[in-house]
C-alpha cells in the first residue's frame, strides 16, 4: 500500500459519507440489495469510493445474486486480498491496492474465465460511466 495516500481516521471521516467510512475504513458490511450499483448495467469504470483509483472494469461485472455487485475479475494489481478470519470464517478480504479500504470478500465461486467472484460493497466504489 502506497504511503502517499495514508490519510488519518479524522480525514477519511470527513472525506466519506457515513456509509462509506463504515465499509471502507471500518470493514463493514452493507446490507444485501441495497446498493443501487447492483442494478448498473452501463459500461464504465468502478473506482474506490475512497482514493478515486480505477478497481473493475463495466464487462467483468455480472449478476451473482448475492445482493452484491459482483465482477469476475478486477484491473491488474489494483485489488490486494488477505486472509480474514472474522465471524468463523476463512476469507480473502479484497482490498483497495492504492487507499487499504476495505471492499468485500473474494471467493472462488466465480464464472469463468477466472472462476472468482469478486463481492463487492458498492459503498466501497464510485461507477463512472463511459462518456
Ligand atoms: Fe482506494
Amino acid at each position: 500500500m502506497s504511503d502517499k495516500h495514508e490519510k488519518s481516521d479524522a480525514d477519511w471521516q470527513k472525506d466519506l459519507s457515513p456509509e462509506q467510512y463504515r465499509v471502507l475504513r471500518q470493514h463493514g458490511t452493507e446490507r444485501a440489495g441495497t446498493s443501487p450499483l447492483n442494478h448498473e448495467k452501463r459500461e464504465g469504470v468502478f473506482a474506490c469510493a475512497g482514493c478515486g483509483e480505477v478497481l473493475f472494469d463495466s464487462n467483468t461485472k455480472y449478476e451473482s445474486g448475492s445482493g452484491w455487485p459482483s465482477f469476475y475479475a478486477s484491473r491488474d494489481g489494483a485489488v490486494a486480498t488477505q486472509l480474514d478470519i472474522s465471524h468463523g470464517m476463512r476469507r480473502d478480504e479484497a482490498l483497495c491496492a492504492k487507499c487499504g479500504g476495505h471492499l468485500g470478500h473474494v471467493f472462488p465461486d466465480g464464472p469463468r474465465p477466472t472462476g472468482l467472484r469478486f463481492c463487492m460493497n458498492g459503498a466501497a466504489l464510485k461507477f463512472t460511466p463511459k462518456s
